[in-house]
């Protein structure tokens, strides 16, 4: 088996080129070649000495994980499902926005935590993806988008760790594929614009504040601990008290001066007034301790196993009133994708058969009928 550079960041390509006795400058060339210019076969890089492209022949490769489907929404949202092995398939997802193009990815097979309202969740564990499986997601989307919409320009402005997976249980795979997003001779991602989603590791999140601080989400879904405990099972291990003690704290580094909570509105069991009103207290308690946050309402995609409901407009709006009235800036989520199954939380390798035919034709919609946005390198305006 040969090394797959999509499994480092350029440190870690750094180390690989010196074994074969090459300088880290190489690894910088060879590092823009696969990331900026979305490159797989060595005999492209035509500034690599010869004798270097042979030594990578042999020793190297730059491969995806097959991309088993591909399924695209009338809005523009585009799925795909690839086969990491033995029967695991992981999704990413790409949200074309004015003004941004976002991808959705994934960090696991399954997901160990468990939360009542998630459909990867009920499927269990499987096993953590590779830096490599990780990175290839955003590597392949962007490669991808720029043939298809004819671009040169980078087309990925936003990369959310919202798929499939709780990514603070995959550490070690997690922050060398963050470094590689944000790396300058990569994508360039600003950190603003990099968002990690936790259901609540609580030592994990003080340790991406020390290692890679980029924005973070938190999965809240409940106000106190005993709904907690029942809907992010995790909270038994990470209570409230701490969870907010490691939000204060990971915003003393953090890209952006405040942690966003989603909080994921189910039918008659976090949705009600007394709900709101809680919420505003726990978060008011701990702004006195220098709590900073926003709120992003997550309409519920149901699936039948879940024995859950969706919460009703009513219920919504008046939740977000309640929160809004009490001076927290709070928005509700669009559901992008819903056709093809790409919401938050569906994302459970359900494969549909559709012909490479409609998909291309699919494509073709959608590149004629969305405006995707393409975001070069010098506009991006909040970089850090
Ligand atoms: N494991 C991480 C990131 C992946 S889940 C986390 O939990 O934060 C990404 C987001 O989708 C989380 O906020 C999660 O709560 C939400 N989500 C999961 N299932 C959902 C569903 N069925 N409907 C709506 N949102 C869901
Ligand atoms: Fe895992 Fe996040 Fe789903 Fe919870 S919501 S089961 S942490 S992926």
């Amino acid at each position: 088996m040969t090394a797959n550079l999509l499994e480092f960041d350029l440190d870690g390509l750094a180390i690989f080129c010196e074994g074969l006795g090459e300088k880290r400058f190489r690894a910088t060339q060879l590092f823009r070649w696969i990331h900026q210019r979305g490159a797989s076969d060595f005999a492209q890089m035509s500034d690599l000495a010869k004798s270097l492209r042979q030594k990578l022949q042999v020793h190297a490769h730059i491969a995806a994980p097959p991309v088993i489907s591909q399924h695209i929404s009338t809005d523009g949202t585009i799925k795909w499902l690839f086969d990491v092995g033995d029967g695991n398939a992981i999704e990413s997802v790409f949200i074309p926005e004015d003004e941004r193009g976002t991808l959705c990815i994934s960090s696991q097979a399954g997901c160990a935590v468990g939360c009542r309202f998630c459909s990867t969740g009920h499927q269990g564990f499987s096993r953590n993806l590779t830096t490599g499986e990780i990175l290839a997601q955003l590597w392949f989307a962007e490669h991808f988008l720029r043939k298809h919409l004819n671009t040169p320009d980078r087309v990925i402005s936003n990369v959310v760790m919202m798929g499939m997976g709780e990514p603070l249980q995959n550490y070690s795979a997690l922050v060398p594929a963050l470094r590689a997003m944000l790396d300058d001779h990569a994508y360039g991602l600003s950190r603003r614009r990099l968002t990690v989603s936790t259901s609540g590791v609580v030592p994990m999140i003080e340790r991406l504040s020390a290692d890679c601080p980029v924005a973070l989400a938190v999965s809240l879904h409940a106000p106190n601990d005993a709904l907690r405990d029942n809907l992010v099972p995790l909270n038994r291990k990470y209570p409230l008290d701490e969870l907010m003690q490691a939000c204060i704290g990971y915003l003393a580094h953090a890209p952006r001066d405040f942690i966003t909570f989603e909080y994921c509105m189910l039918d008659g069991v976090n949705d009600q007034a007394e709900h709101a009103a809680q919420l505003v207290d726990l978060v008011q308690k701990y702004a006195r301790q220098g709590l900073r946050c926003k709120f992003n309402l997550i309409p519920f995609n149901p699936f039948p196993a879940s024995g859950l409901l969706r919460s009703t407009h009513a219920s919504v709006h008046t939740f977000a009133r309640m929160l809004q009235d009490a001076g927290l800036v709070t928005t509700v989520r669009k559901t992008r994708g819903d056709d093809i199954d790409a919401a938050c939380g569906q994302l459970a390798g359900d494969v549909k058969d559709r012909t490479q035919v409609q998909e291309r034709m699919a494509l073709q919609r959608t590149i004629a009928l969305v405006a995707v946005p393409t975001v070069s390198t010098a506009a991006s305006d909040d970089r850090h």
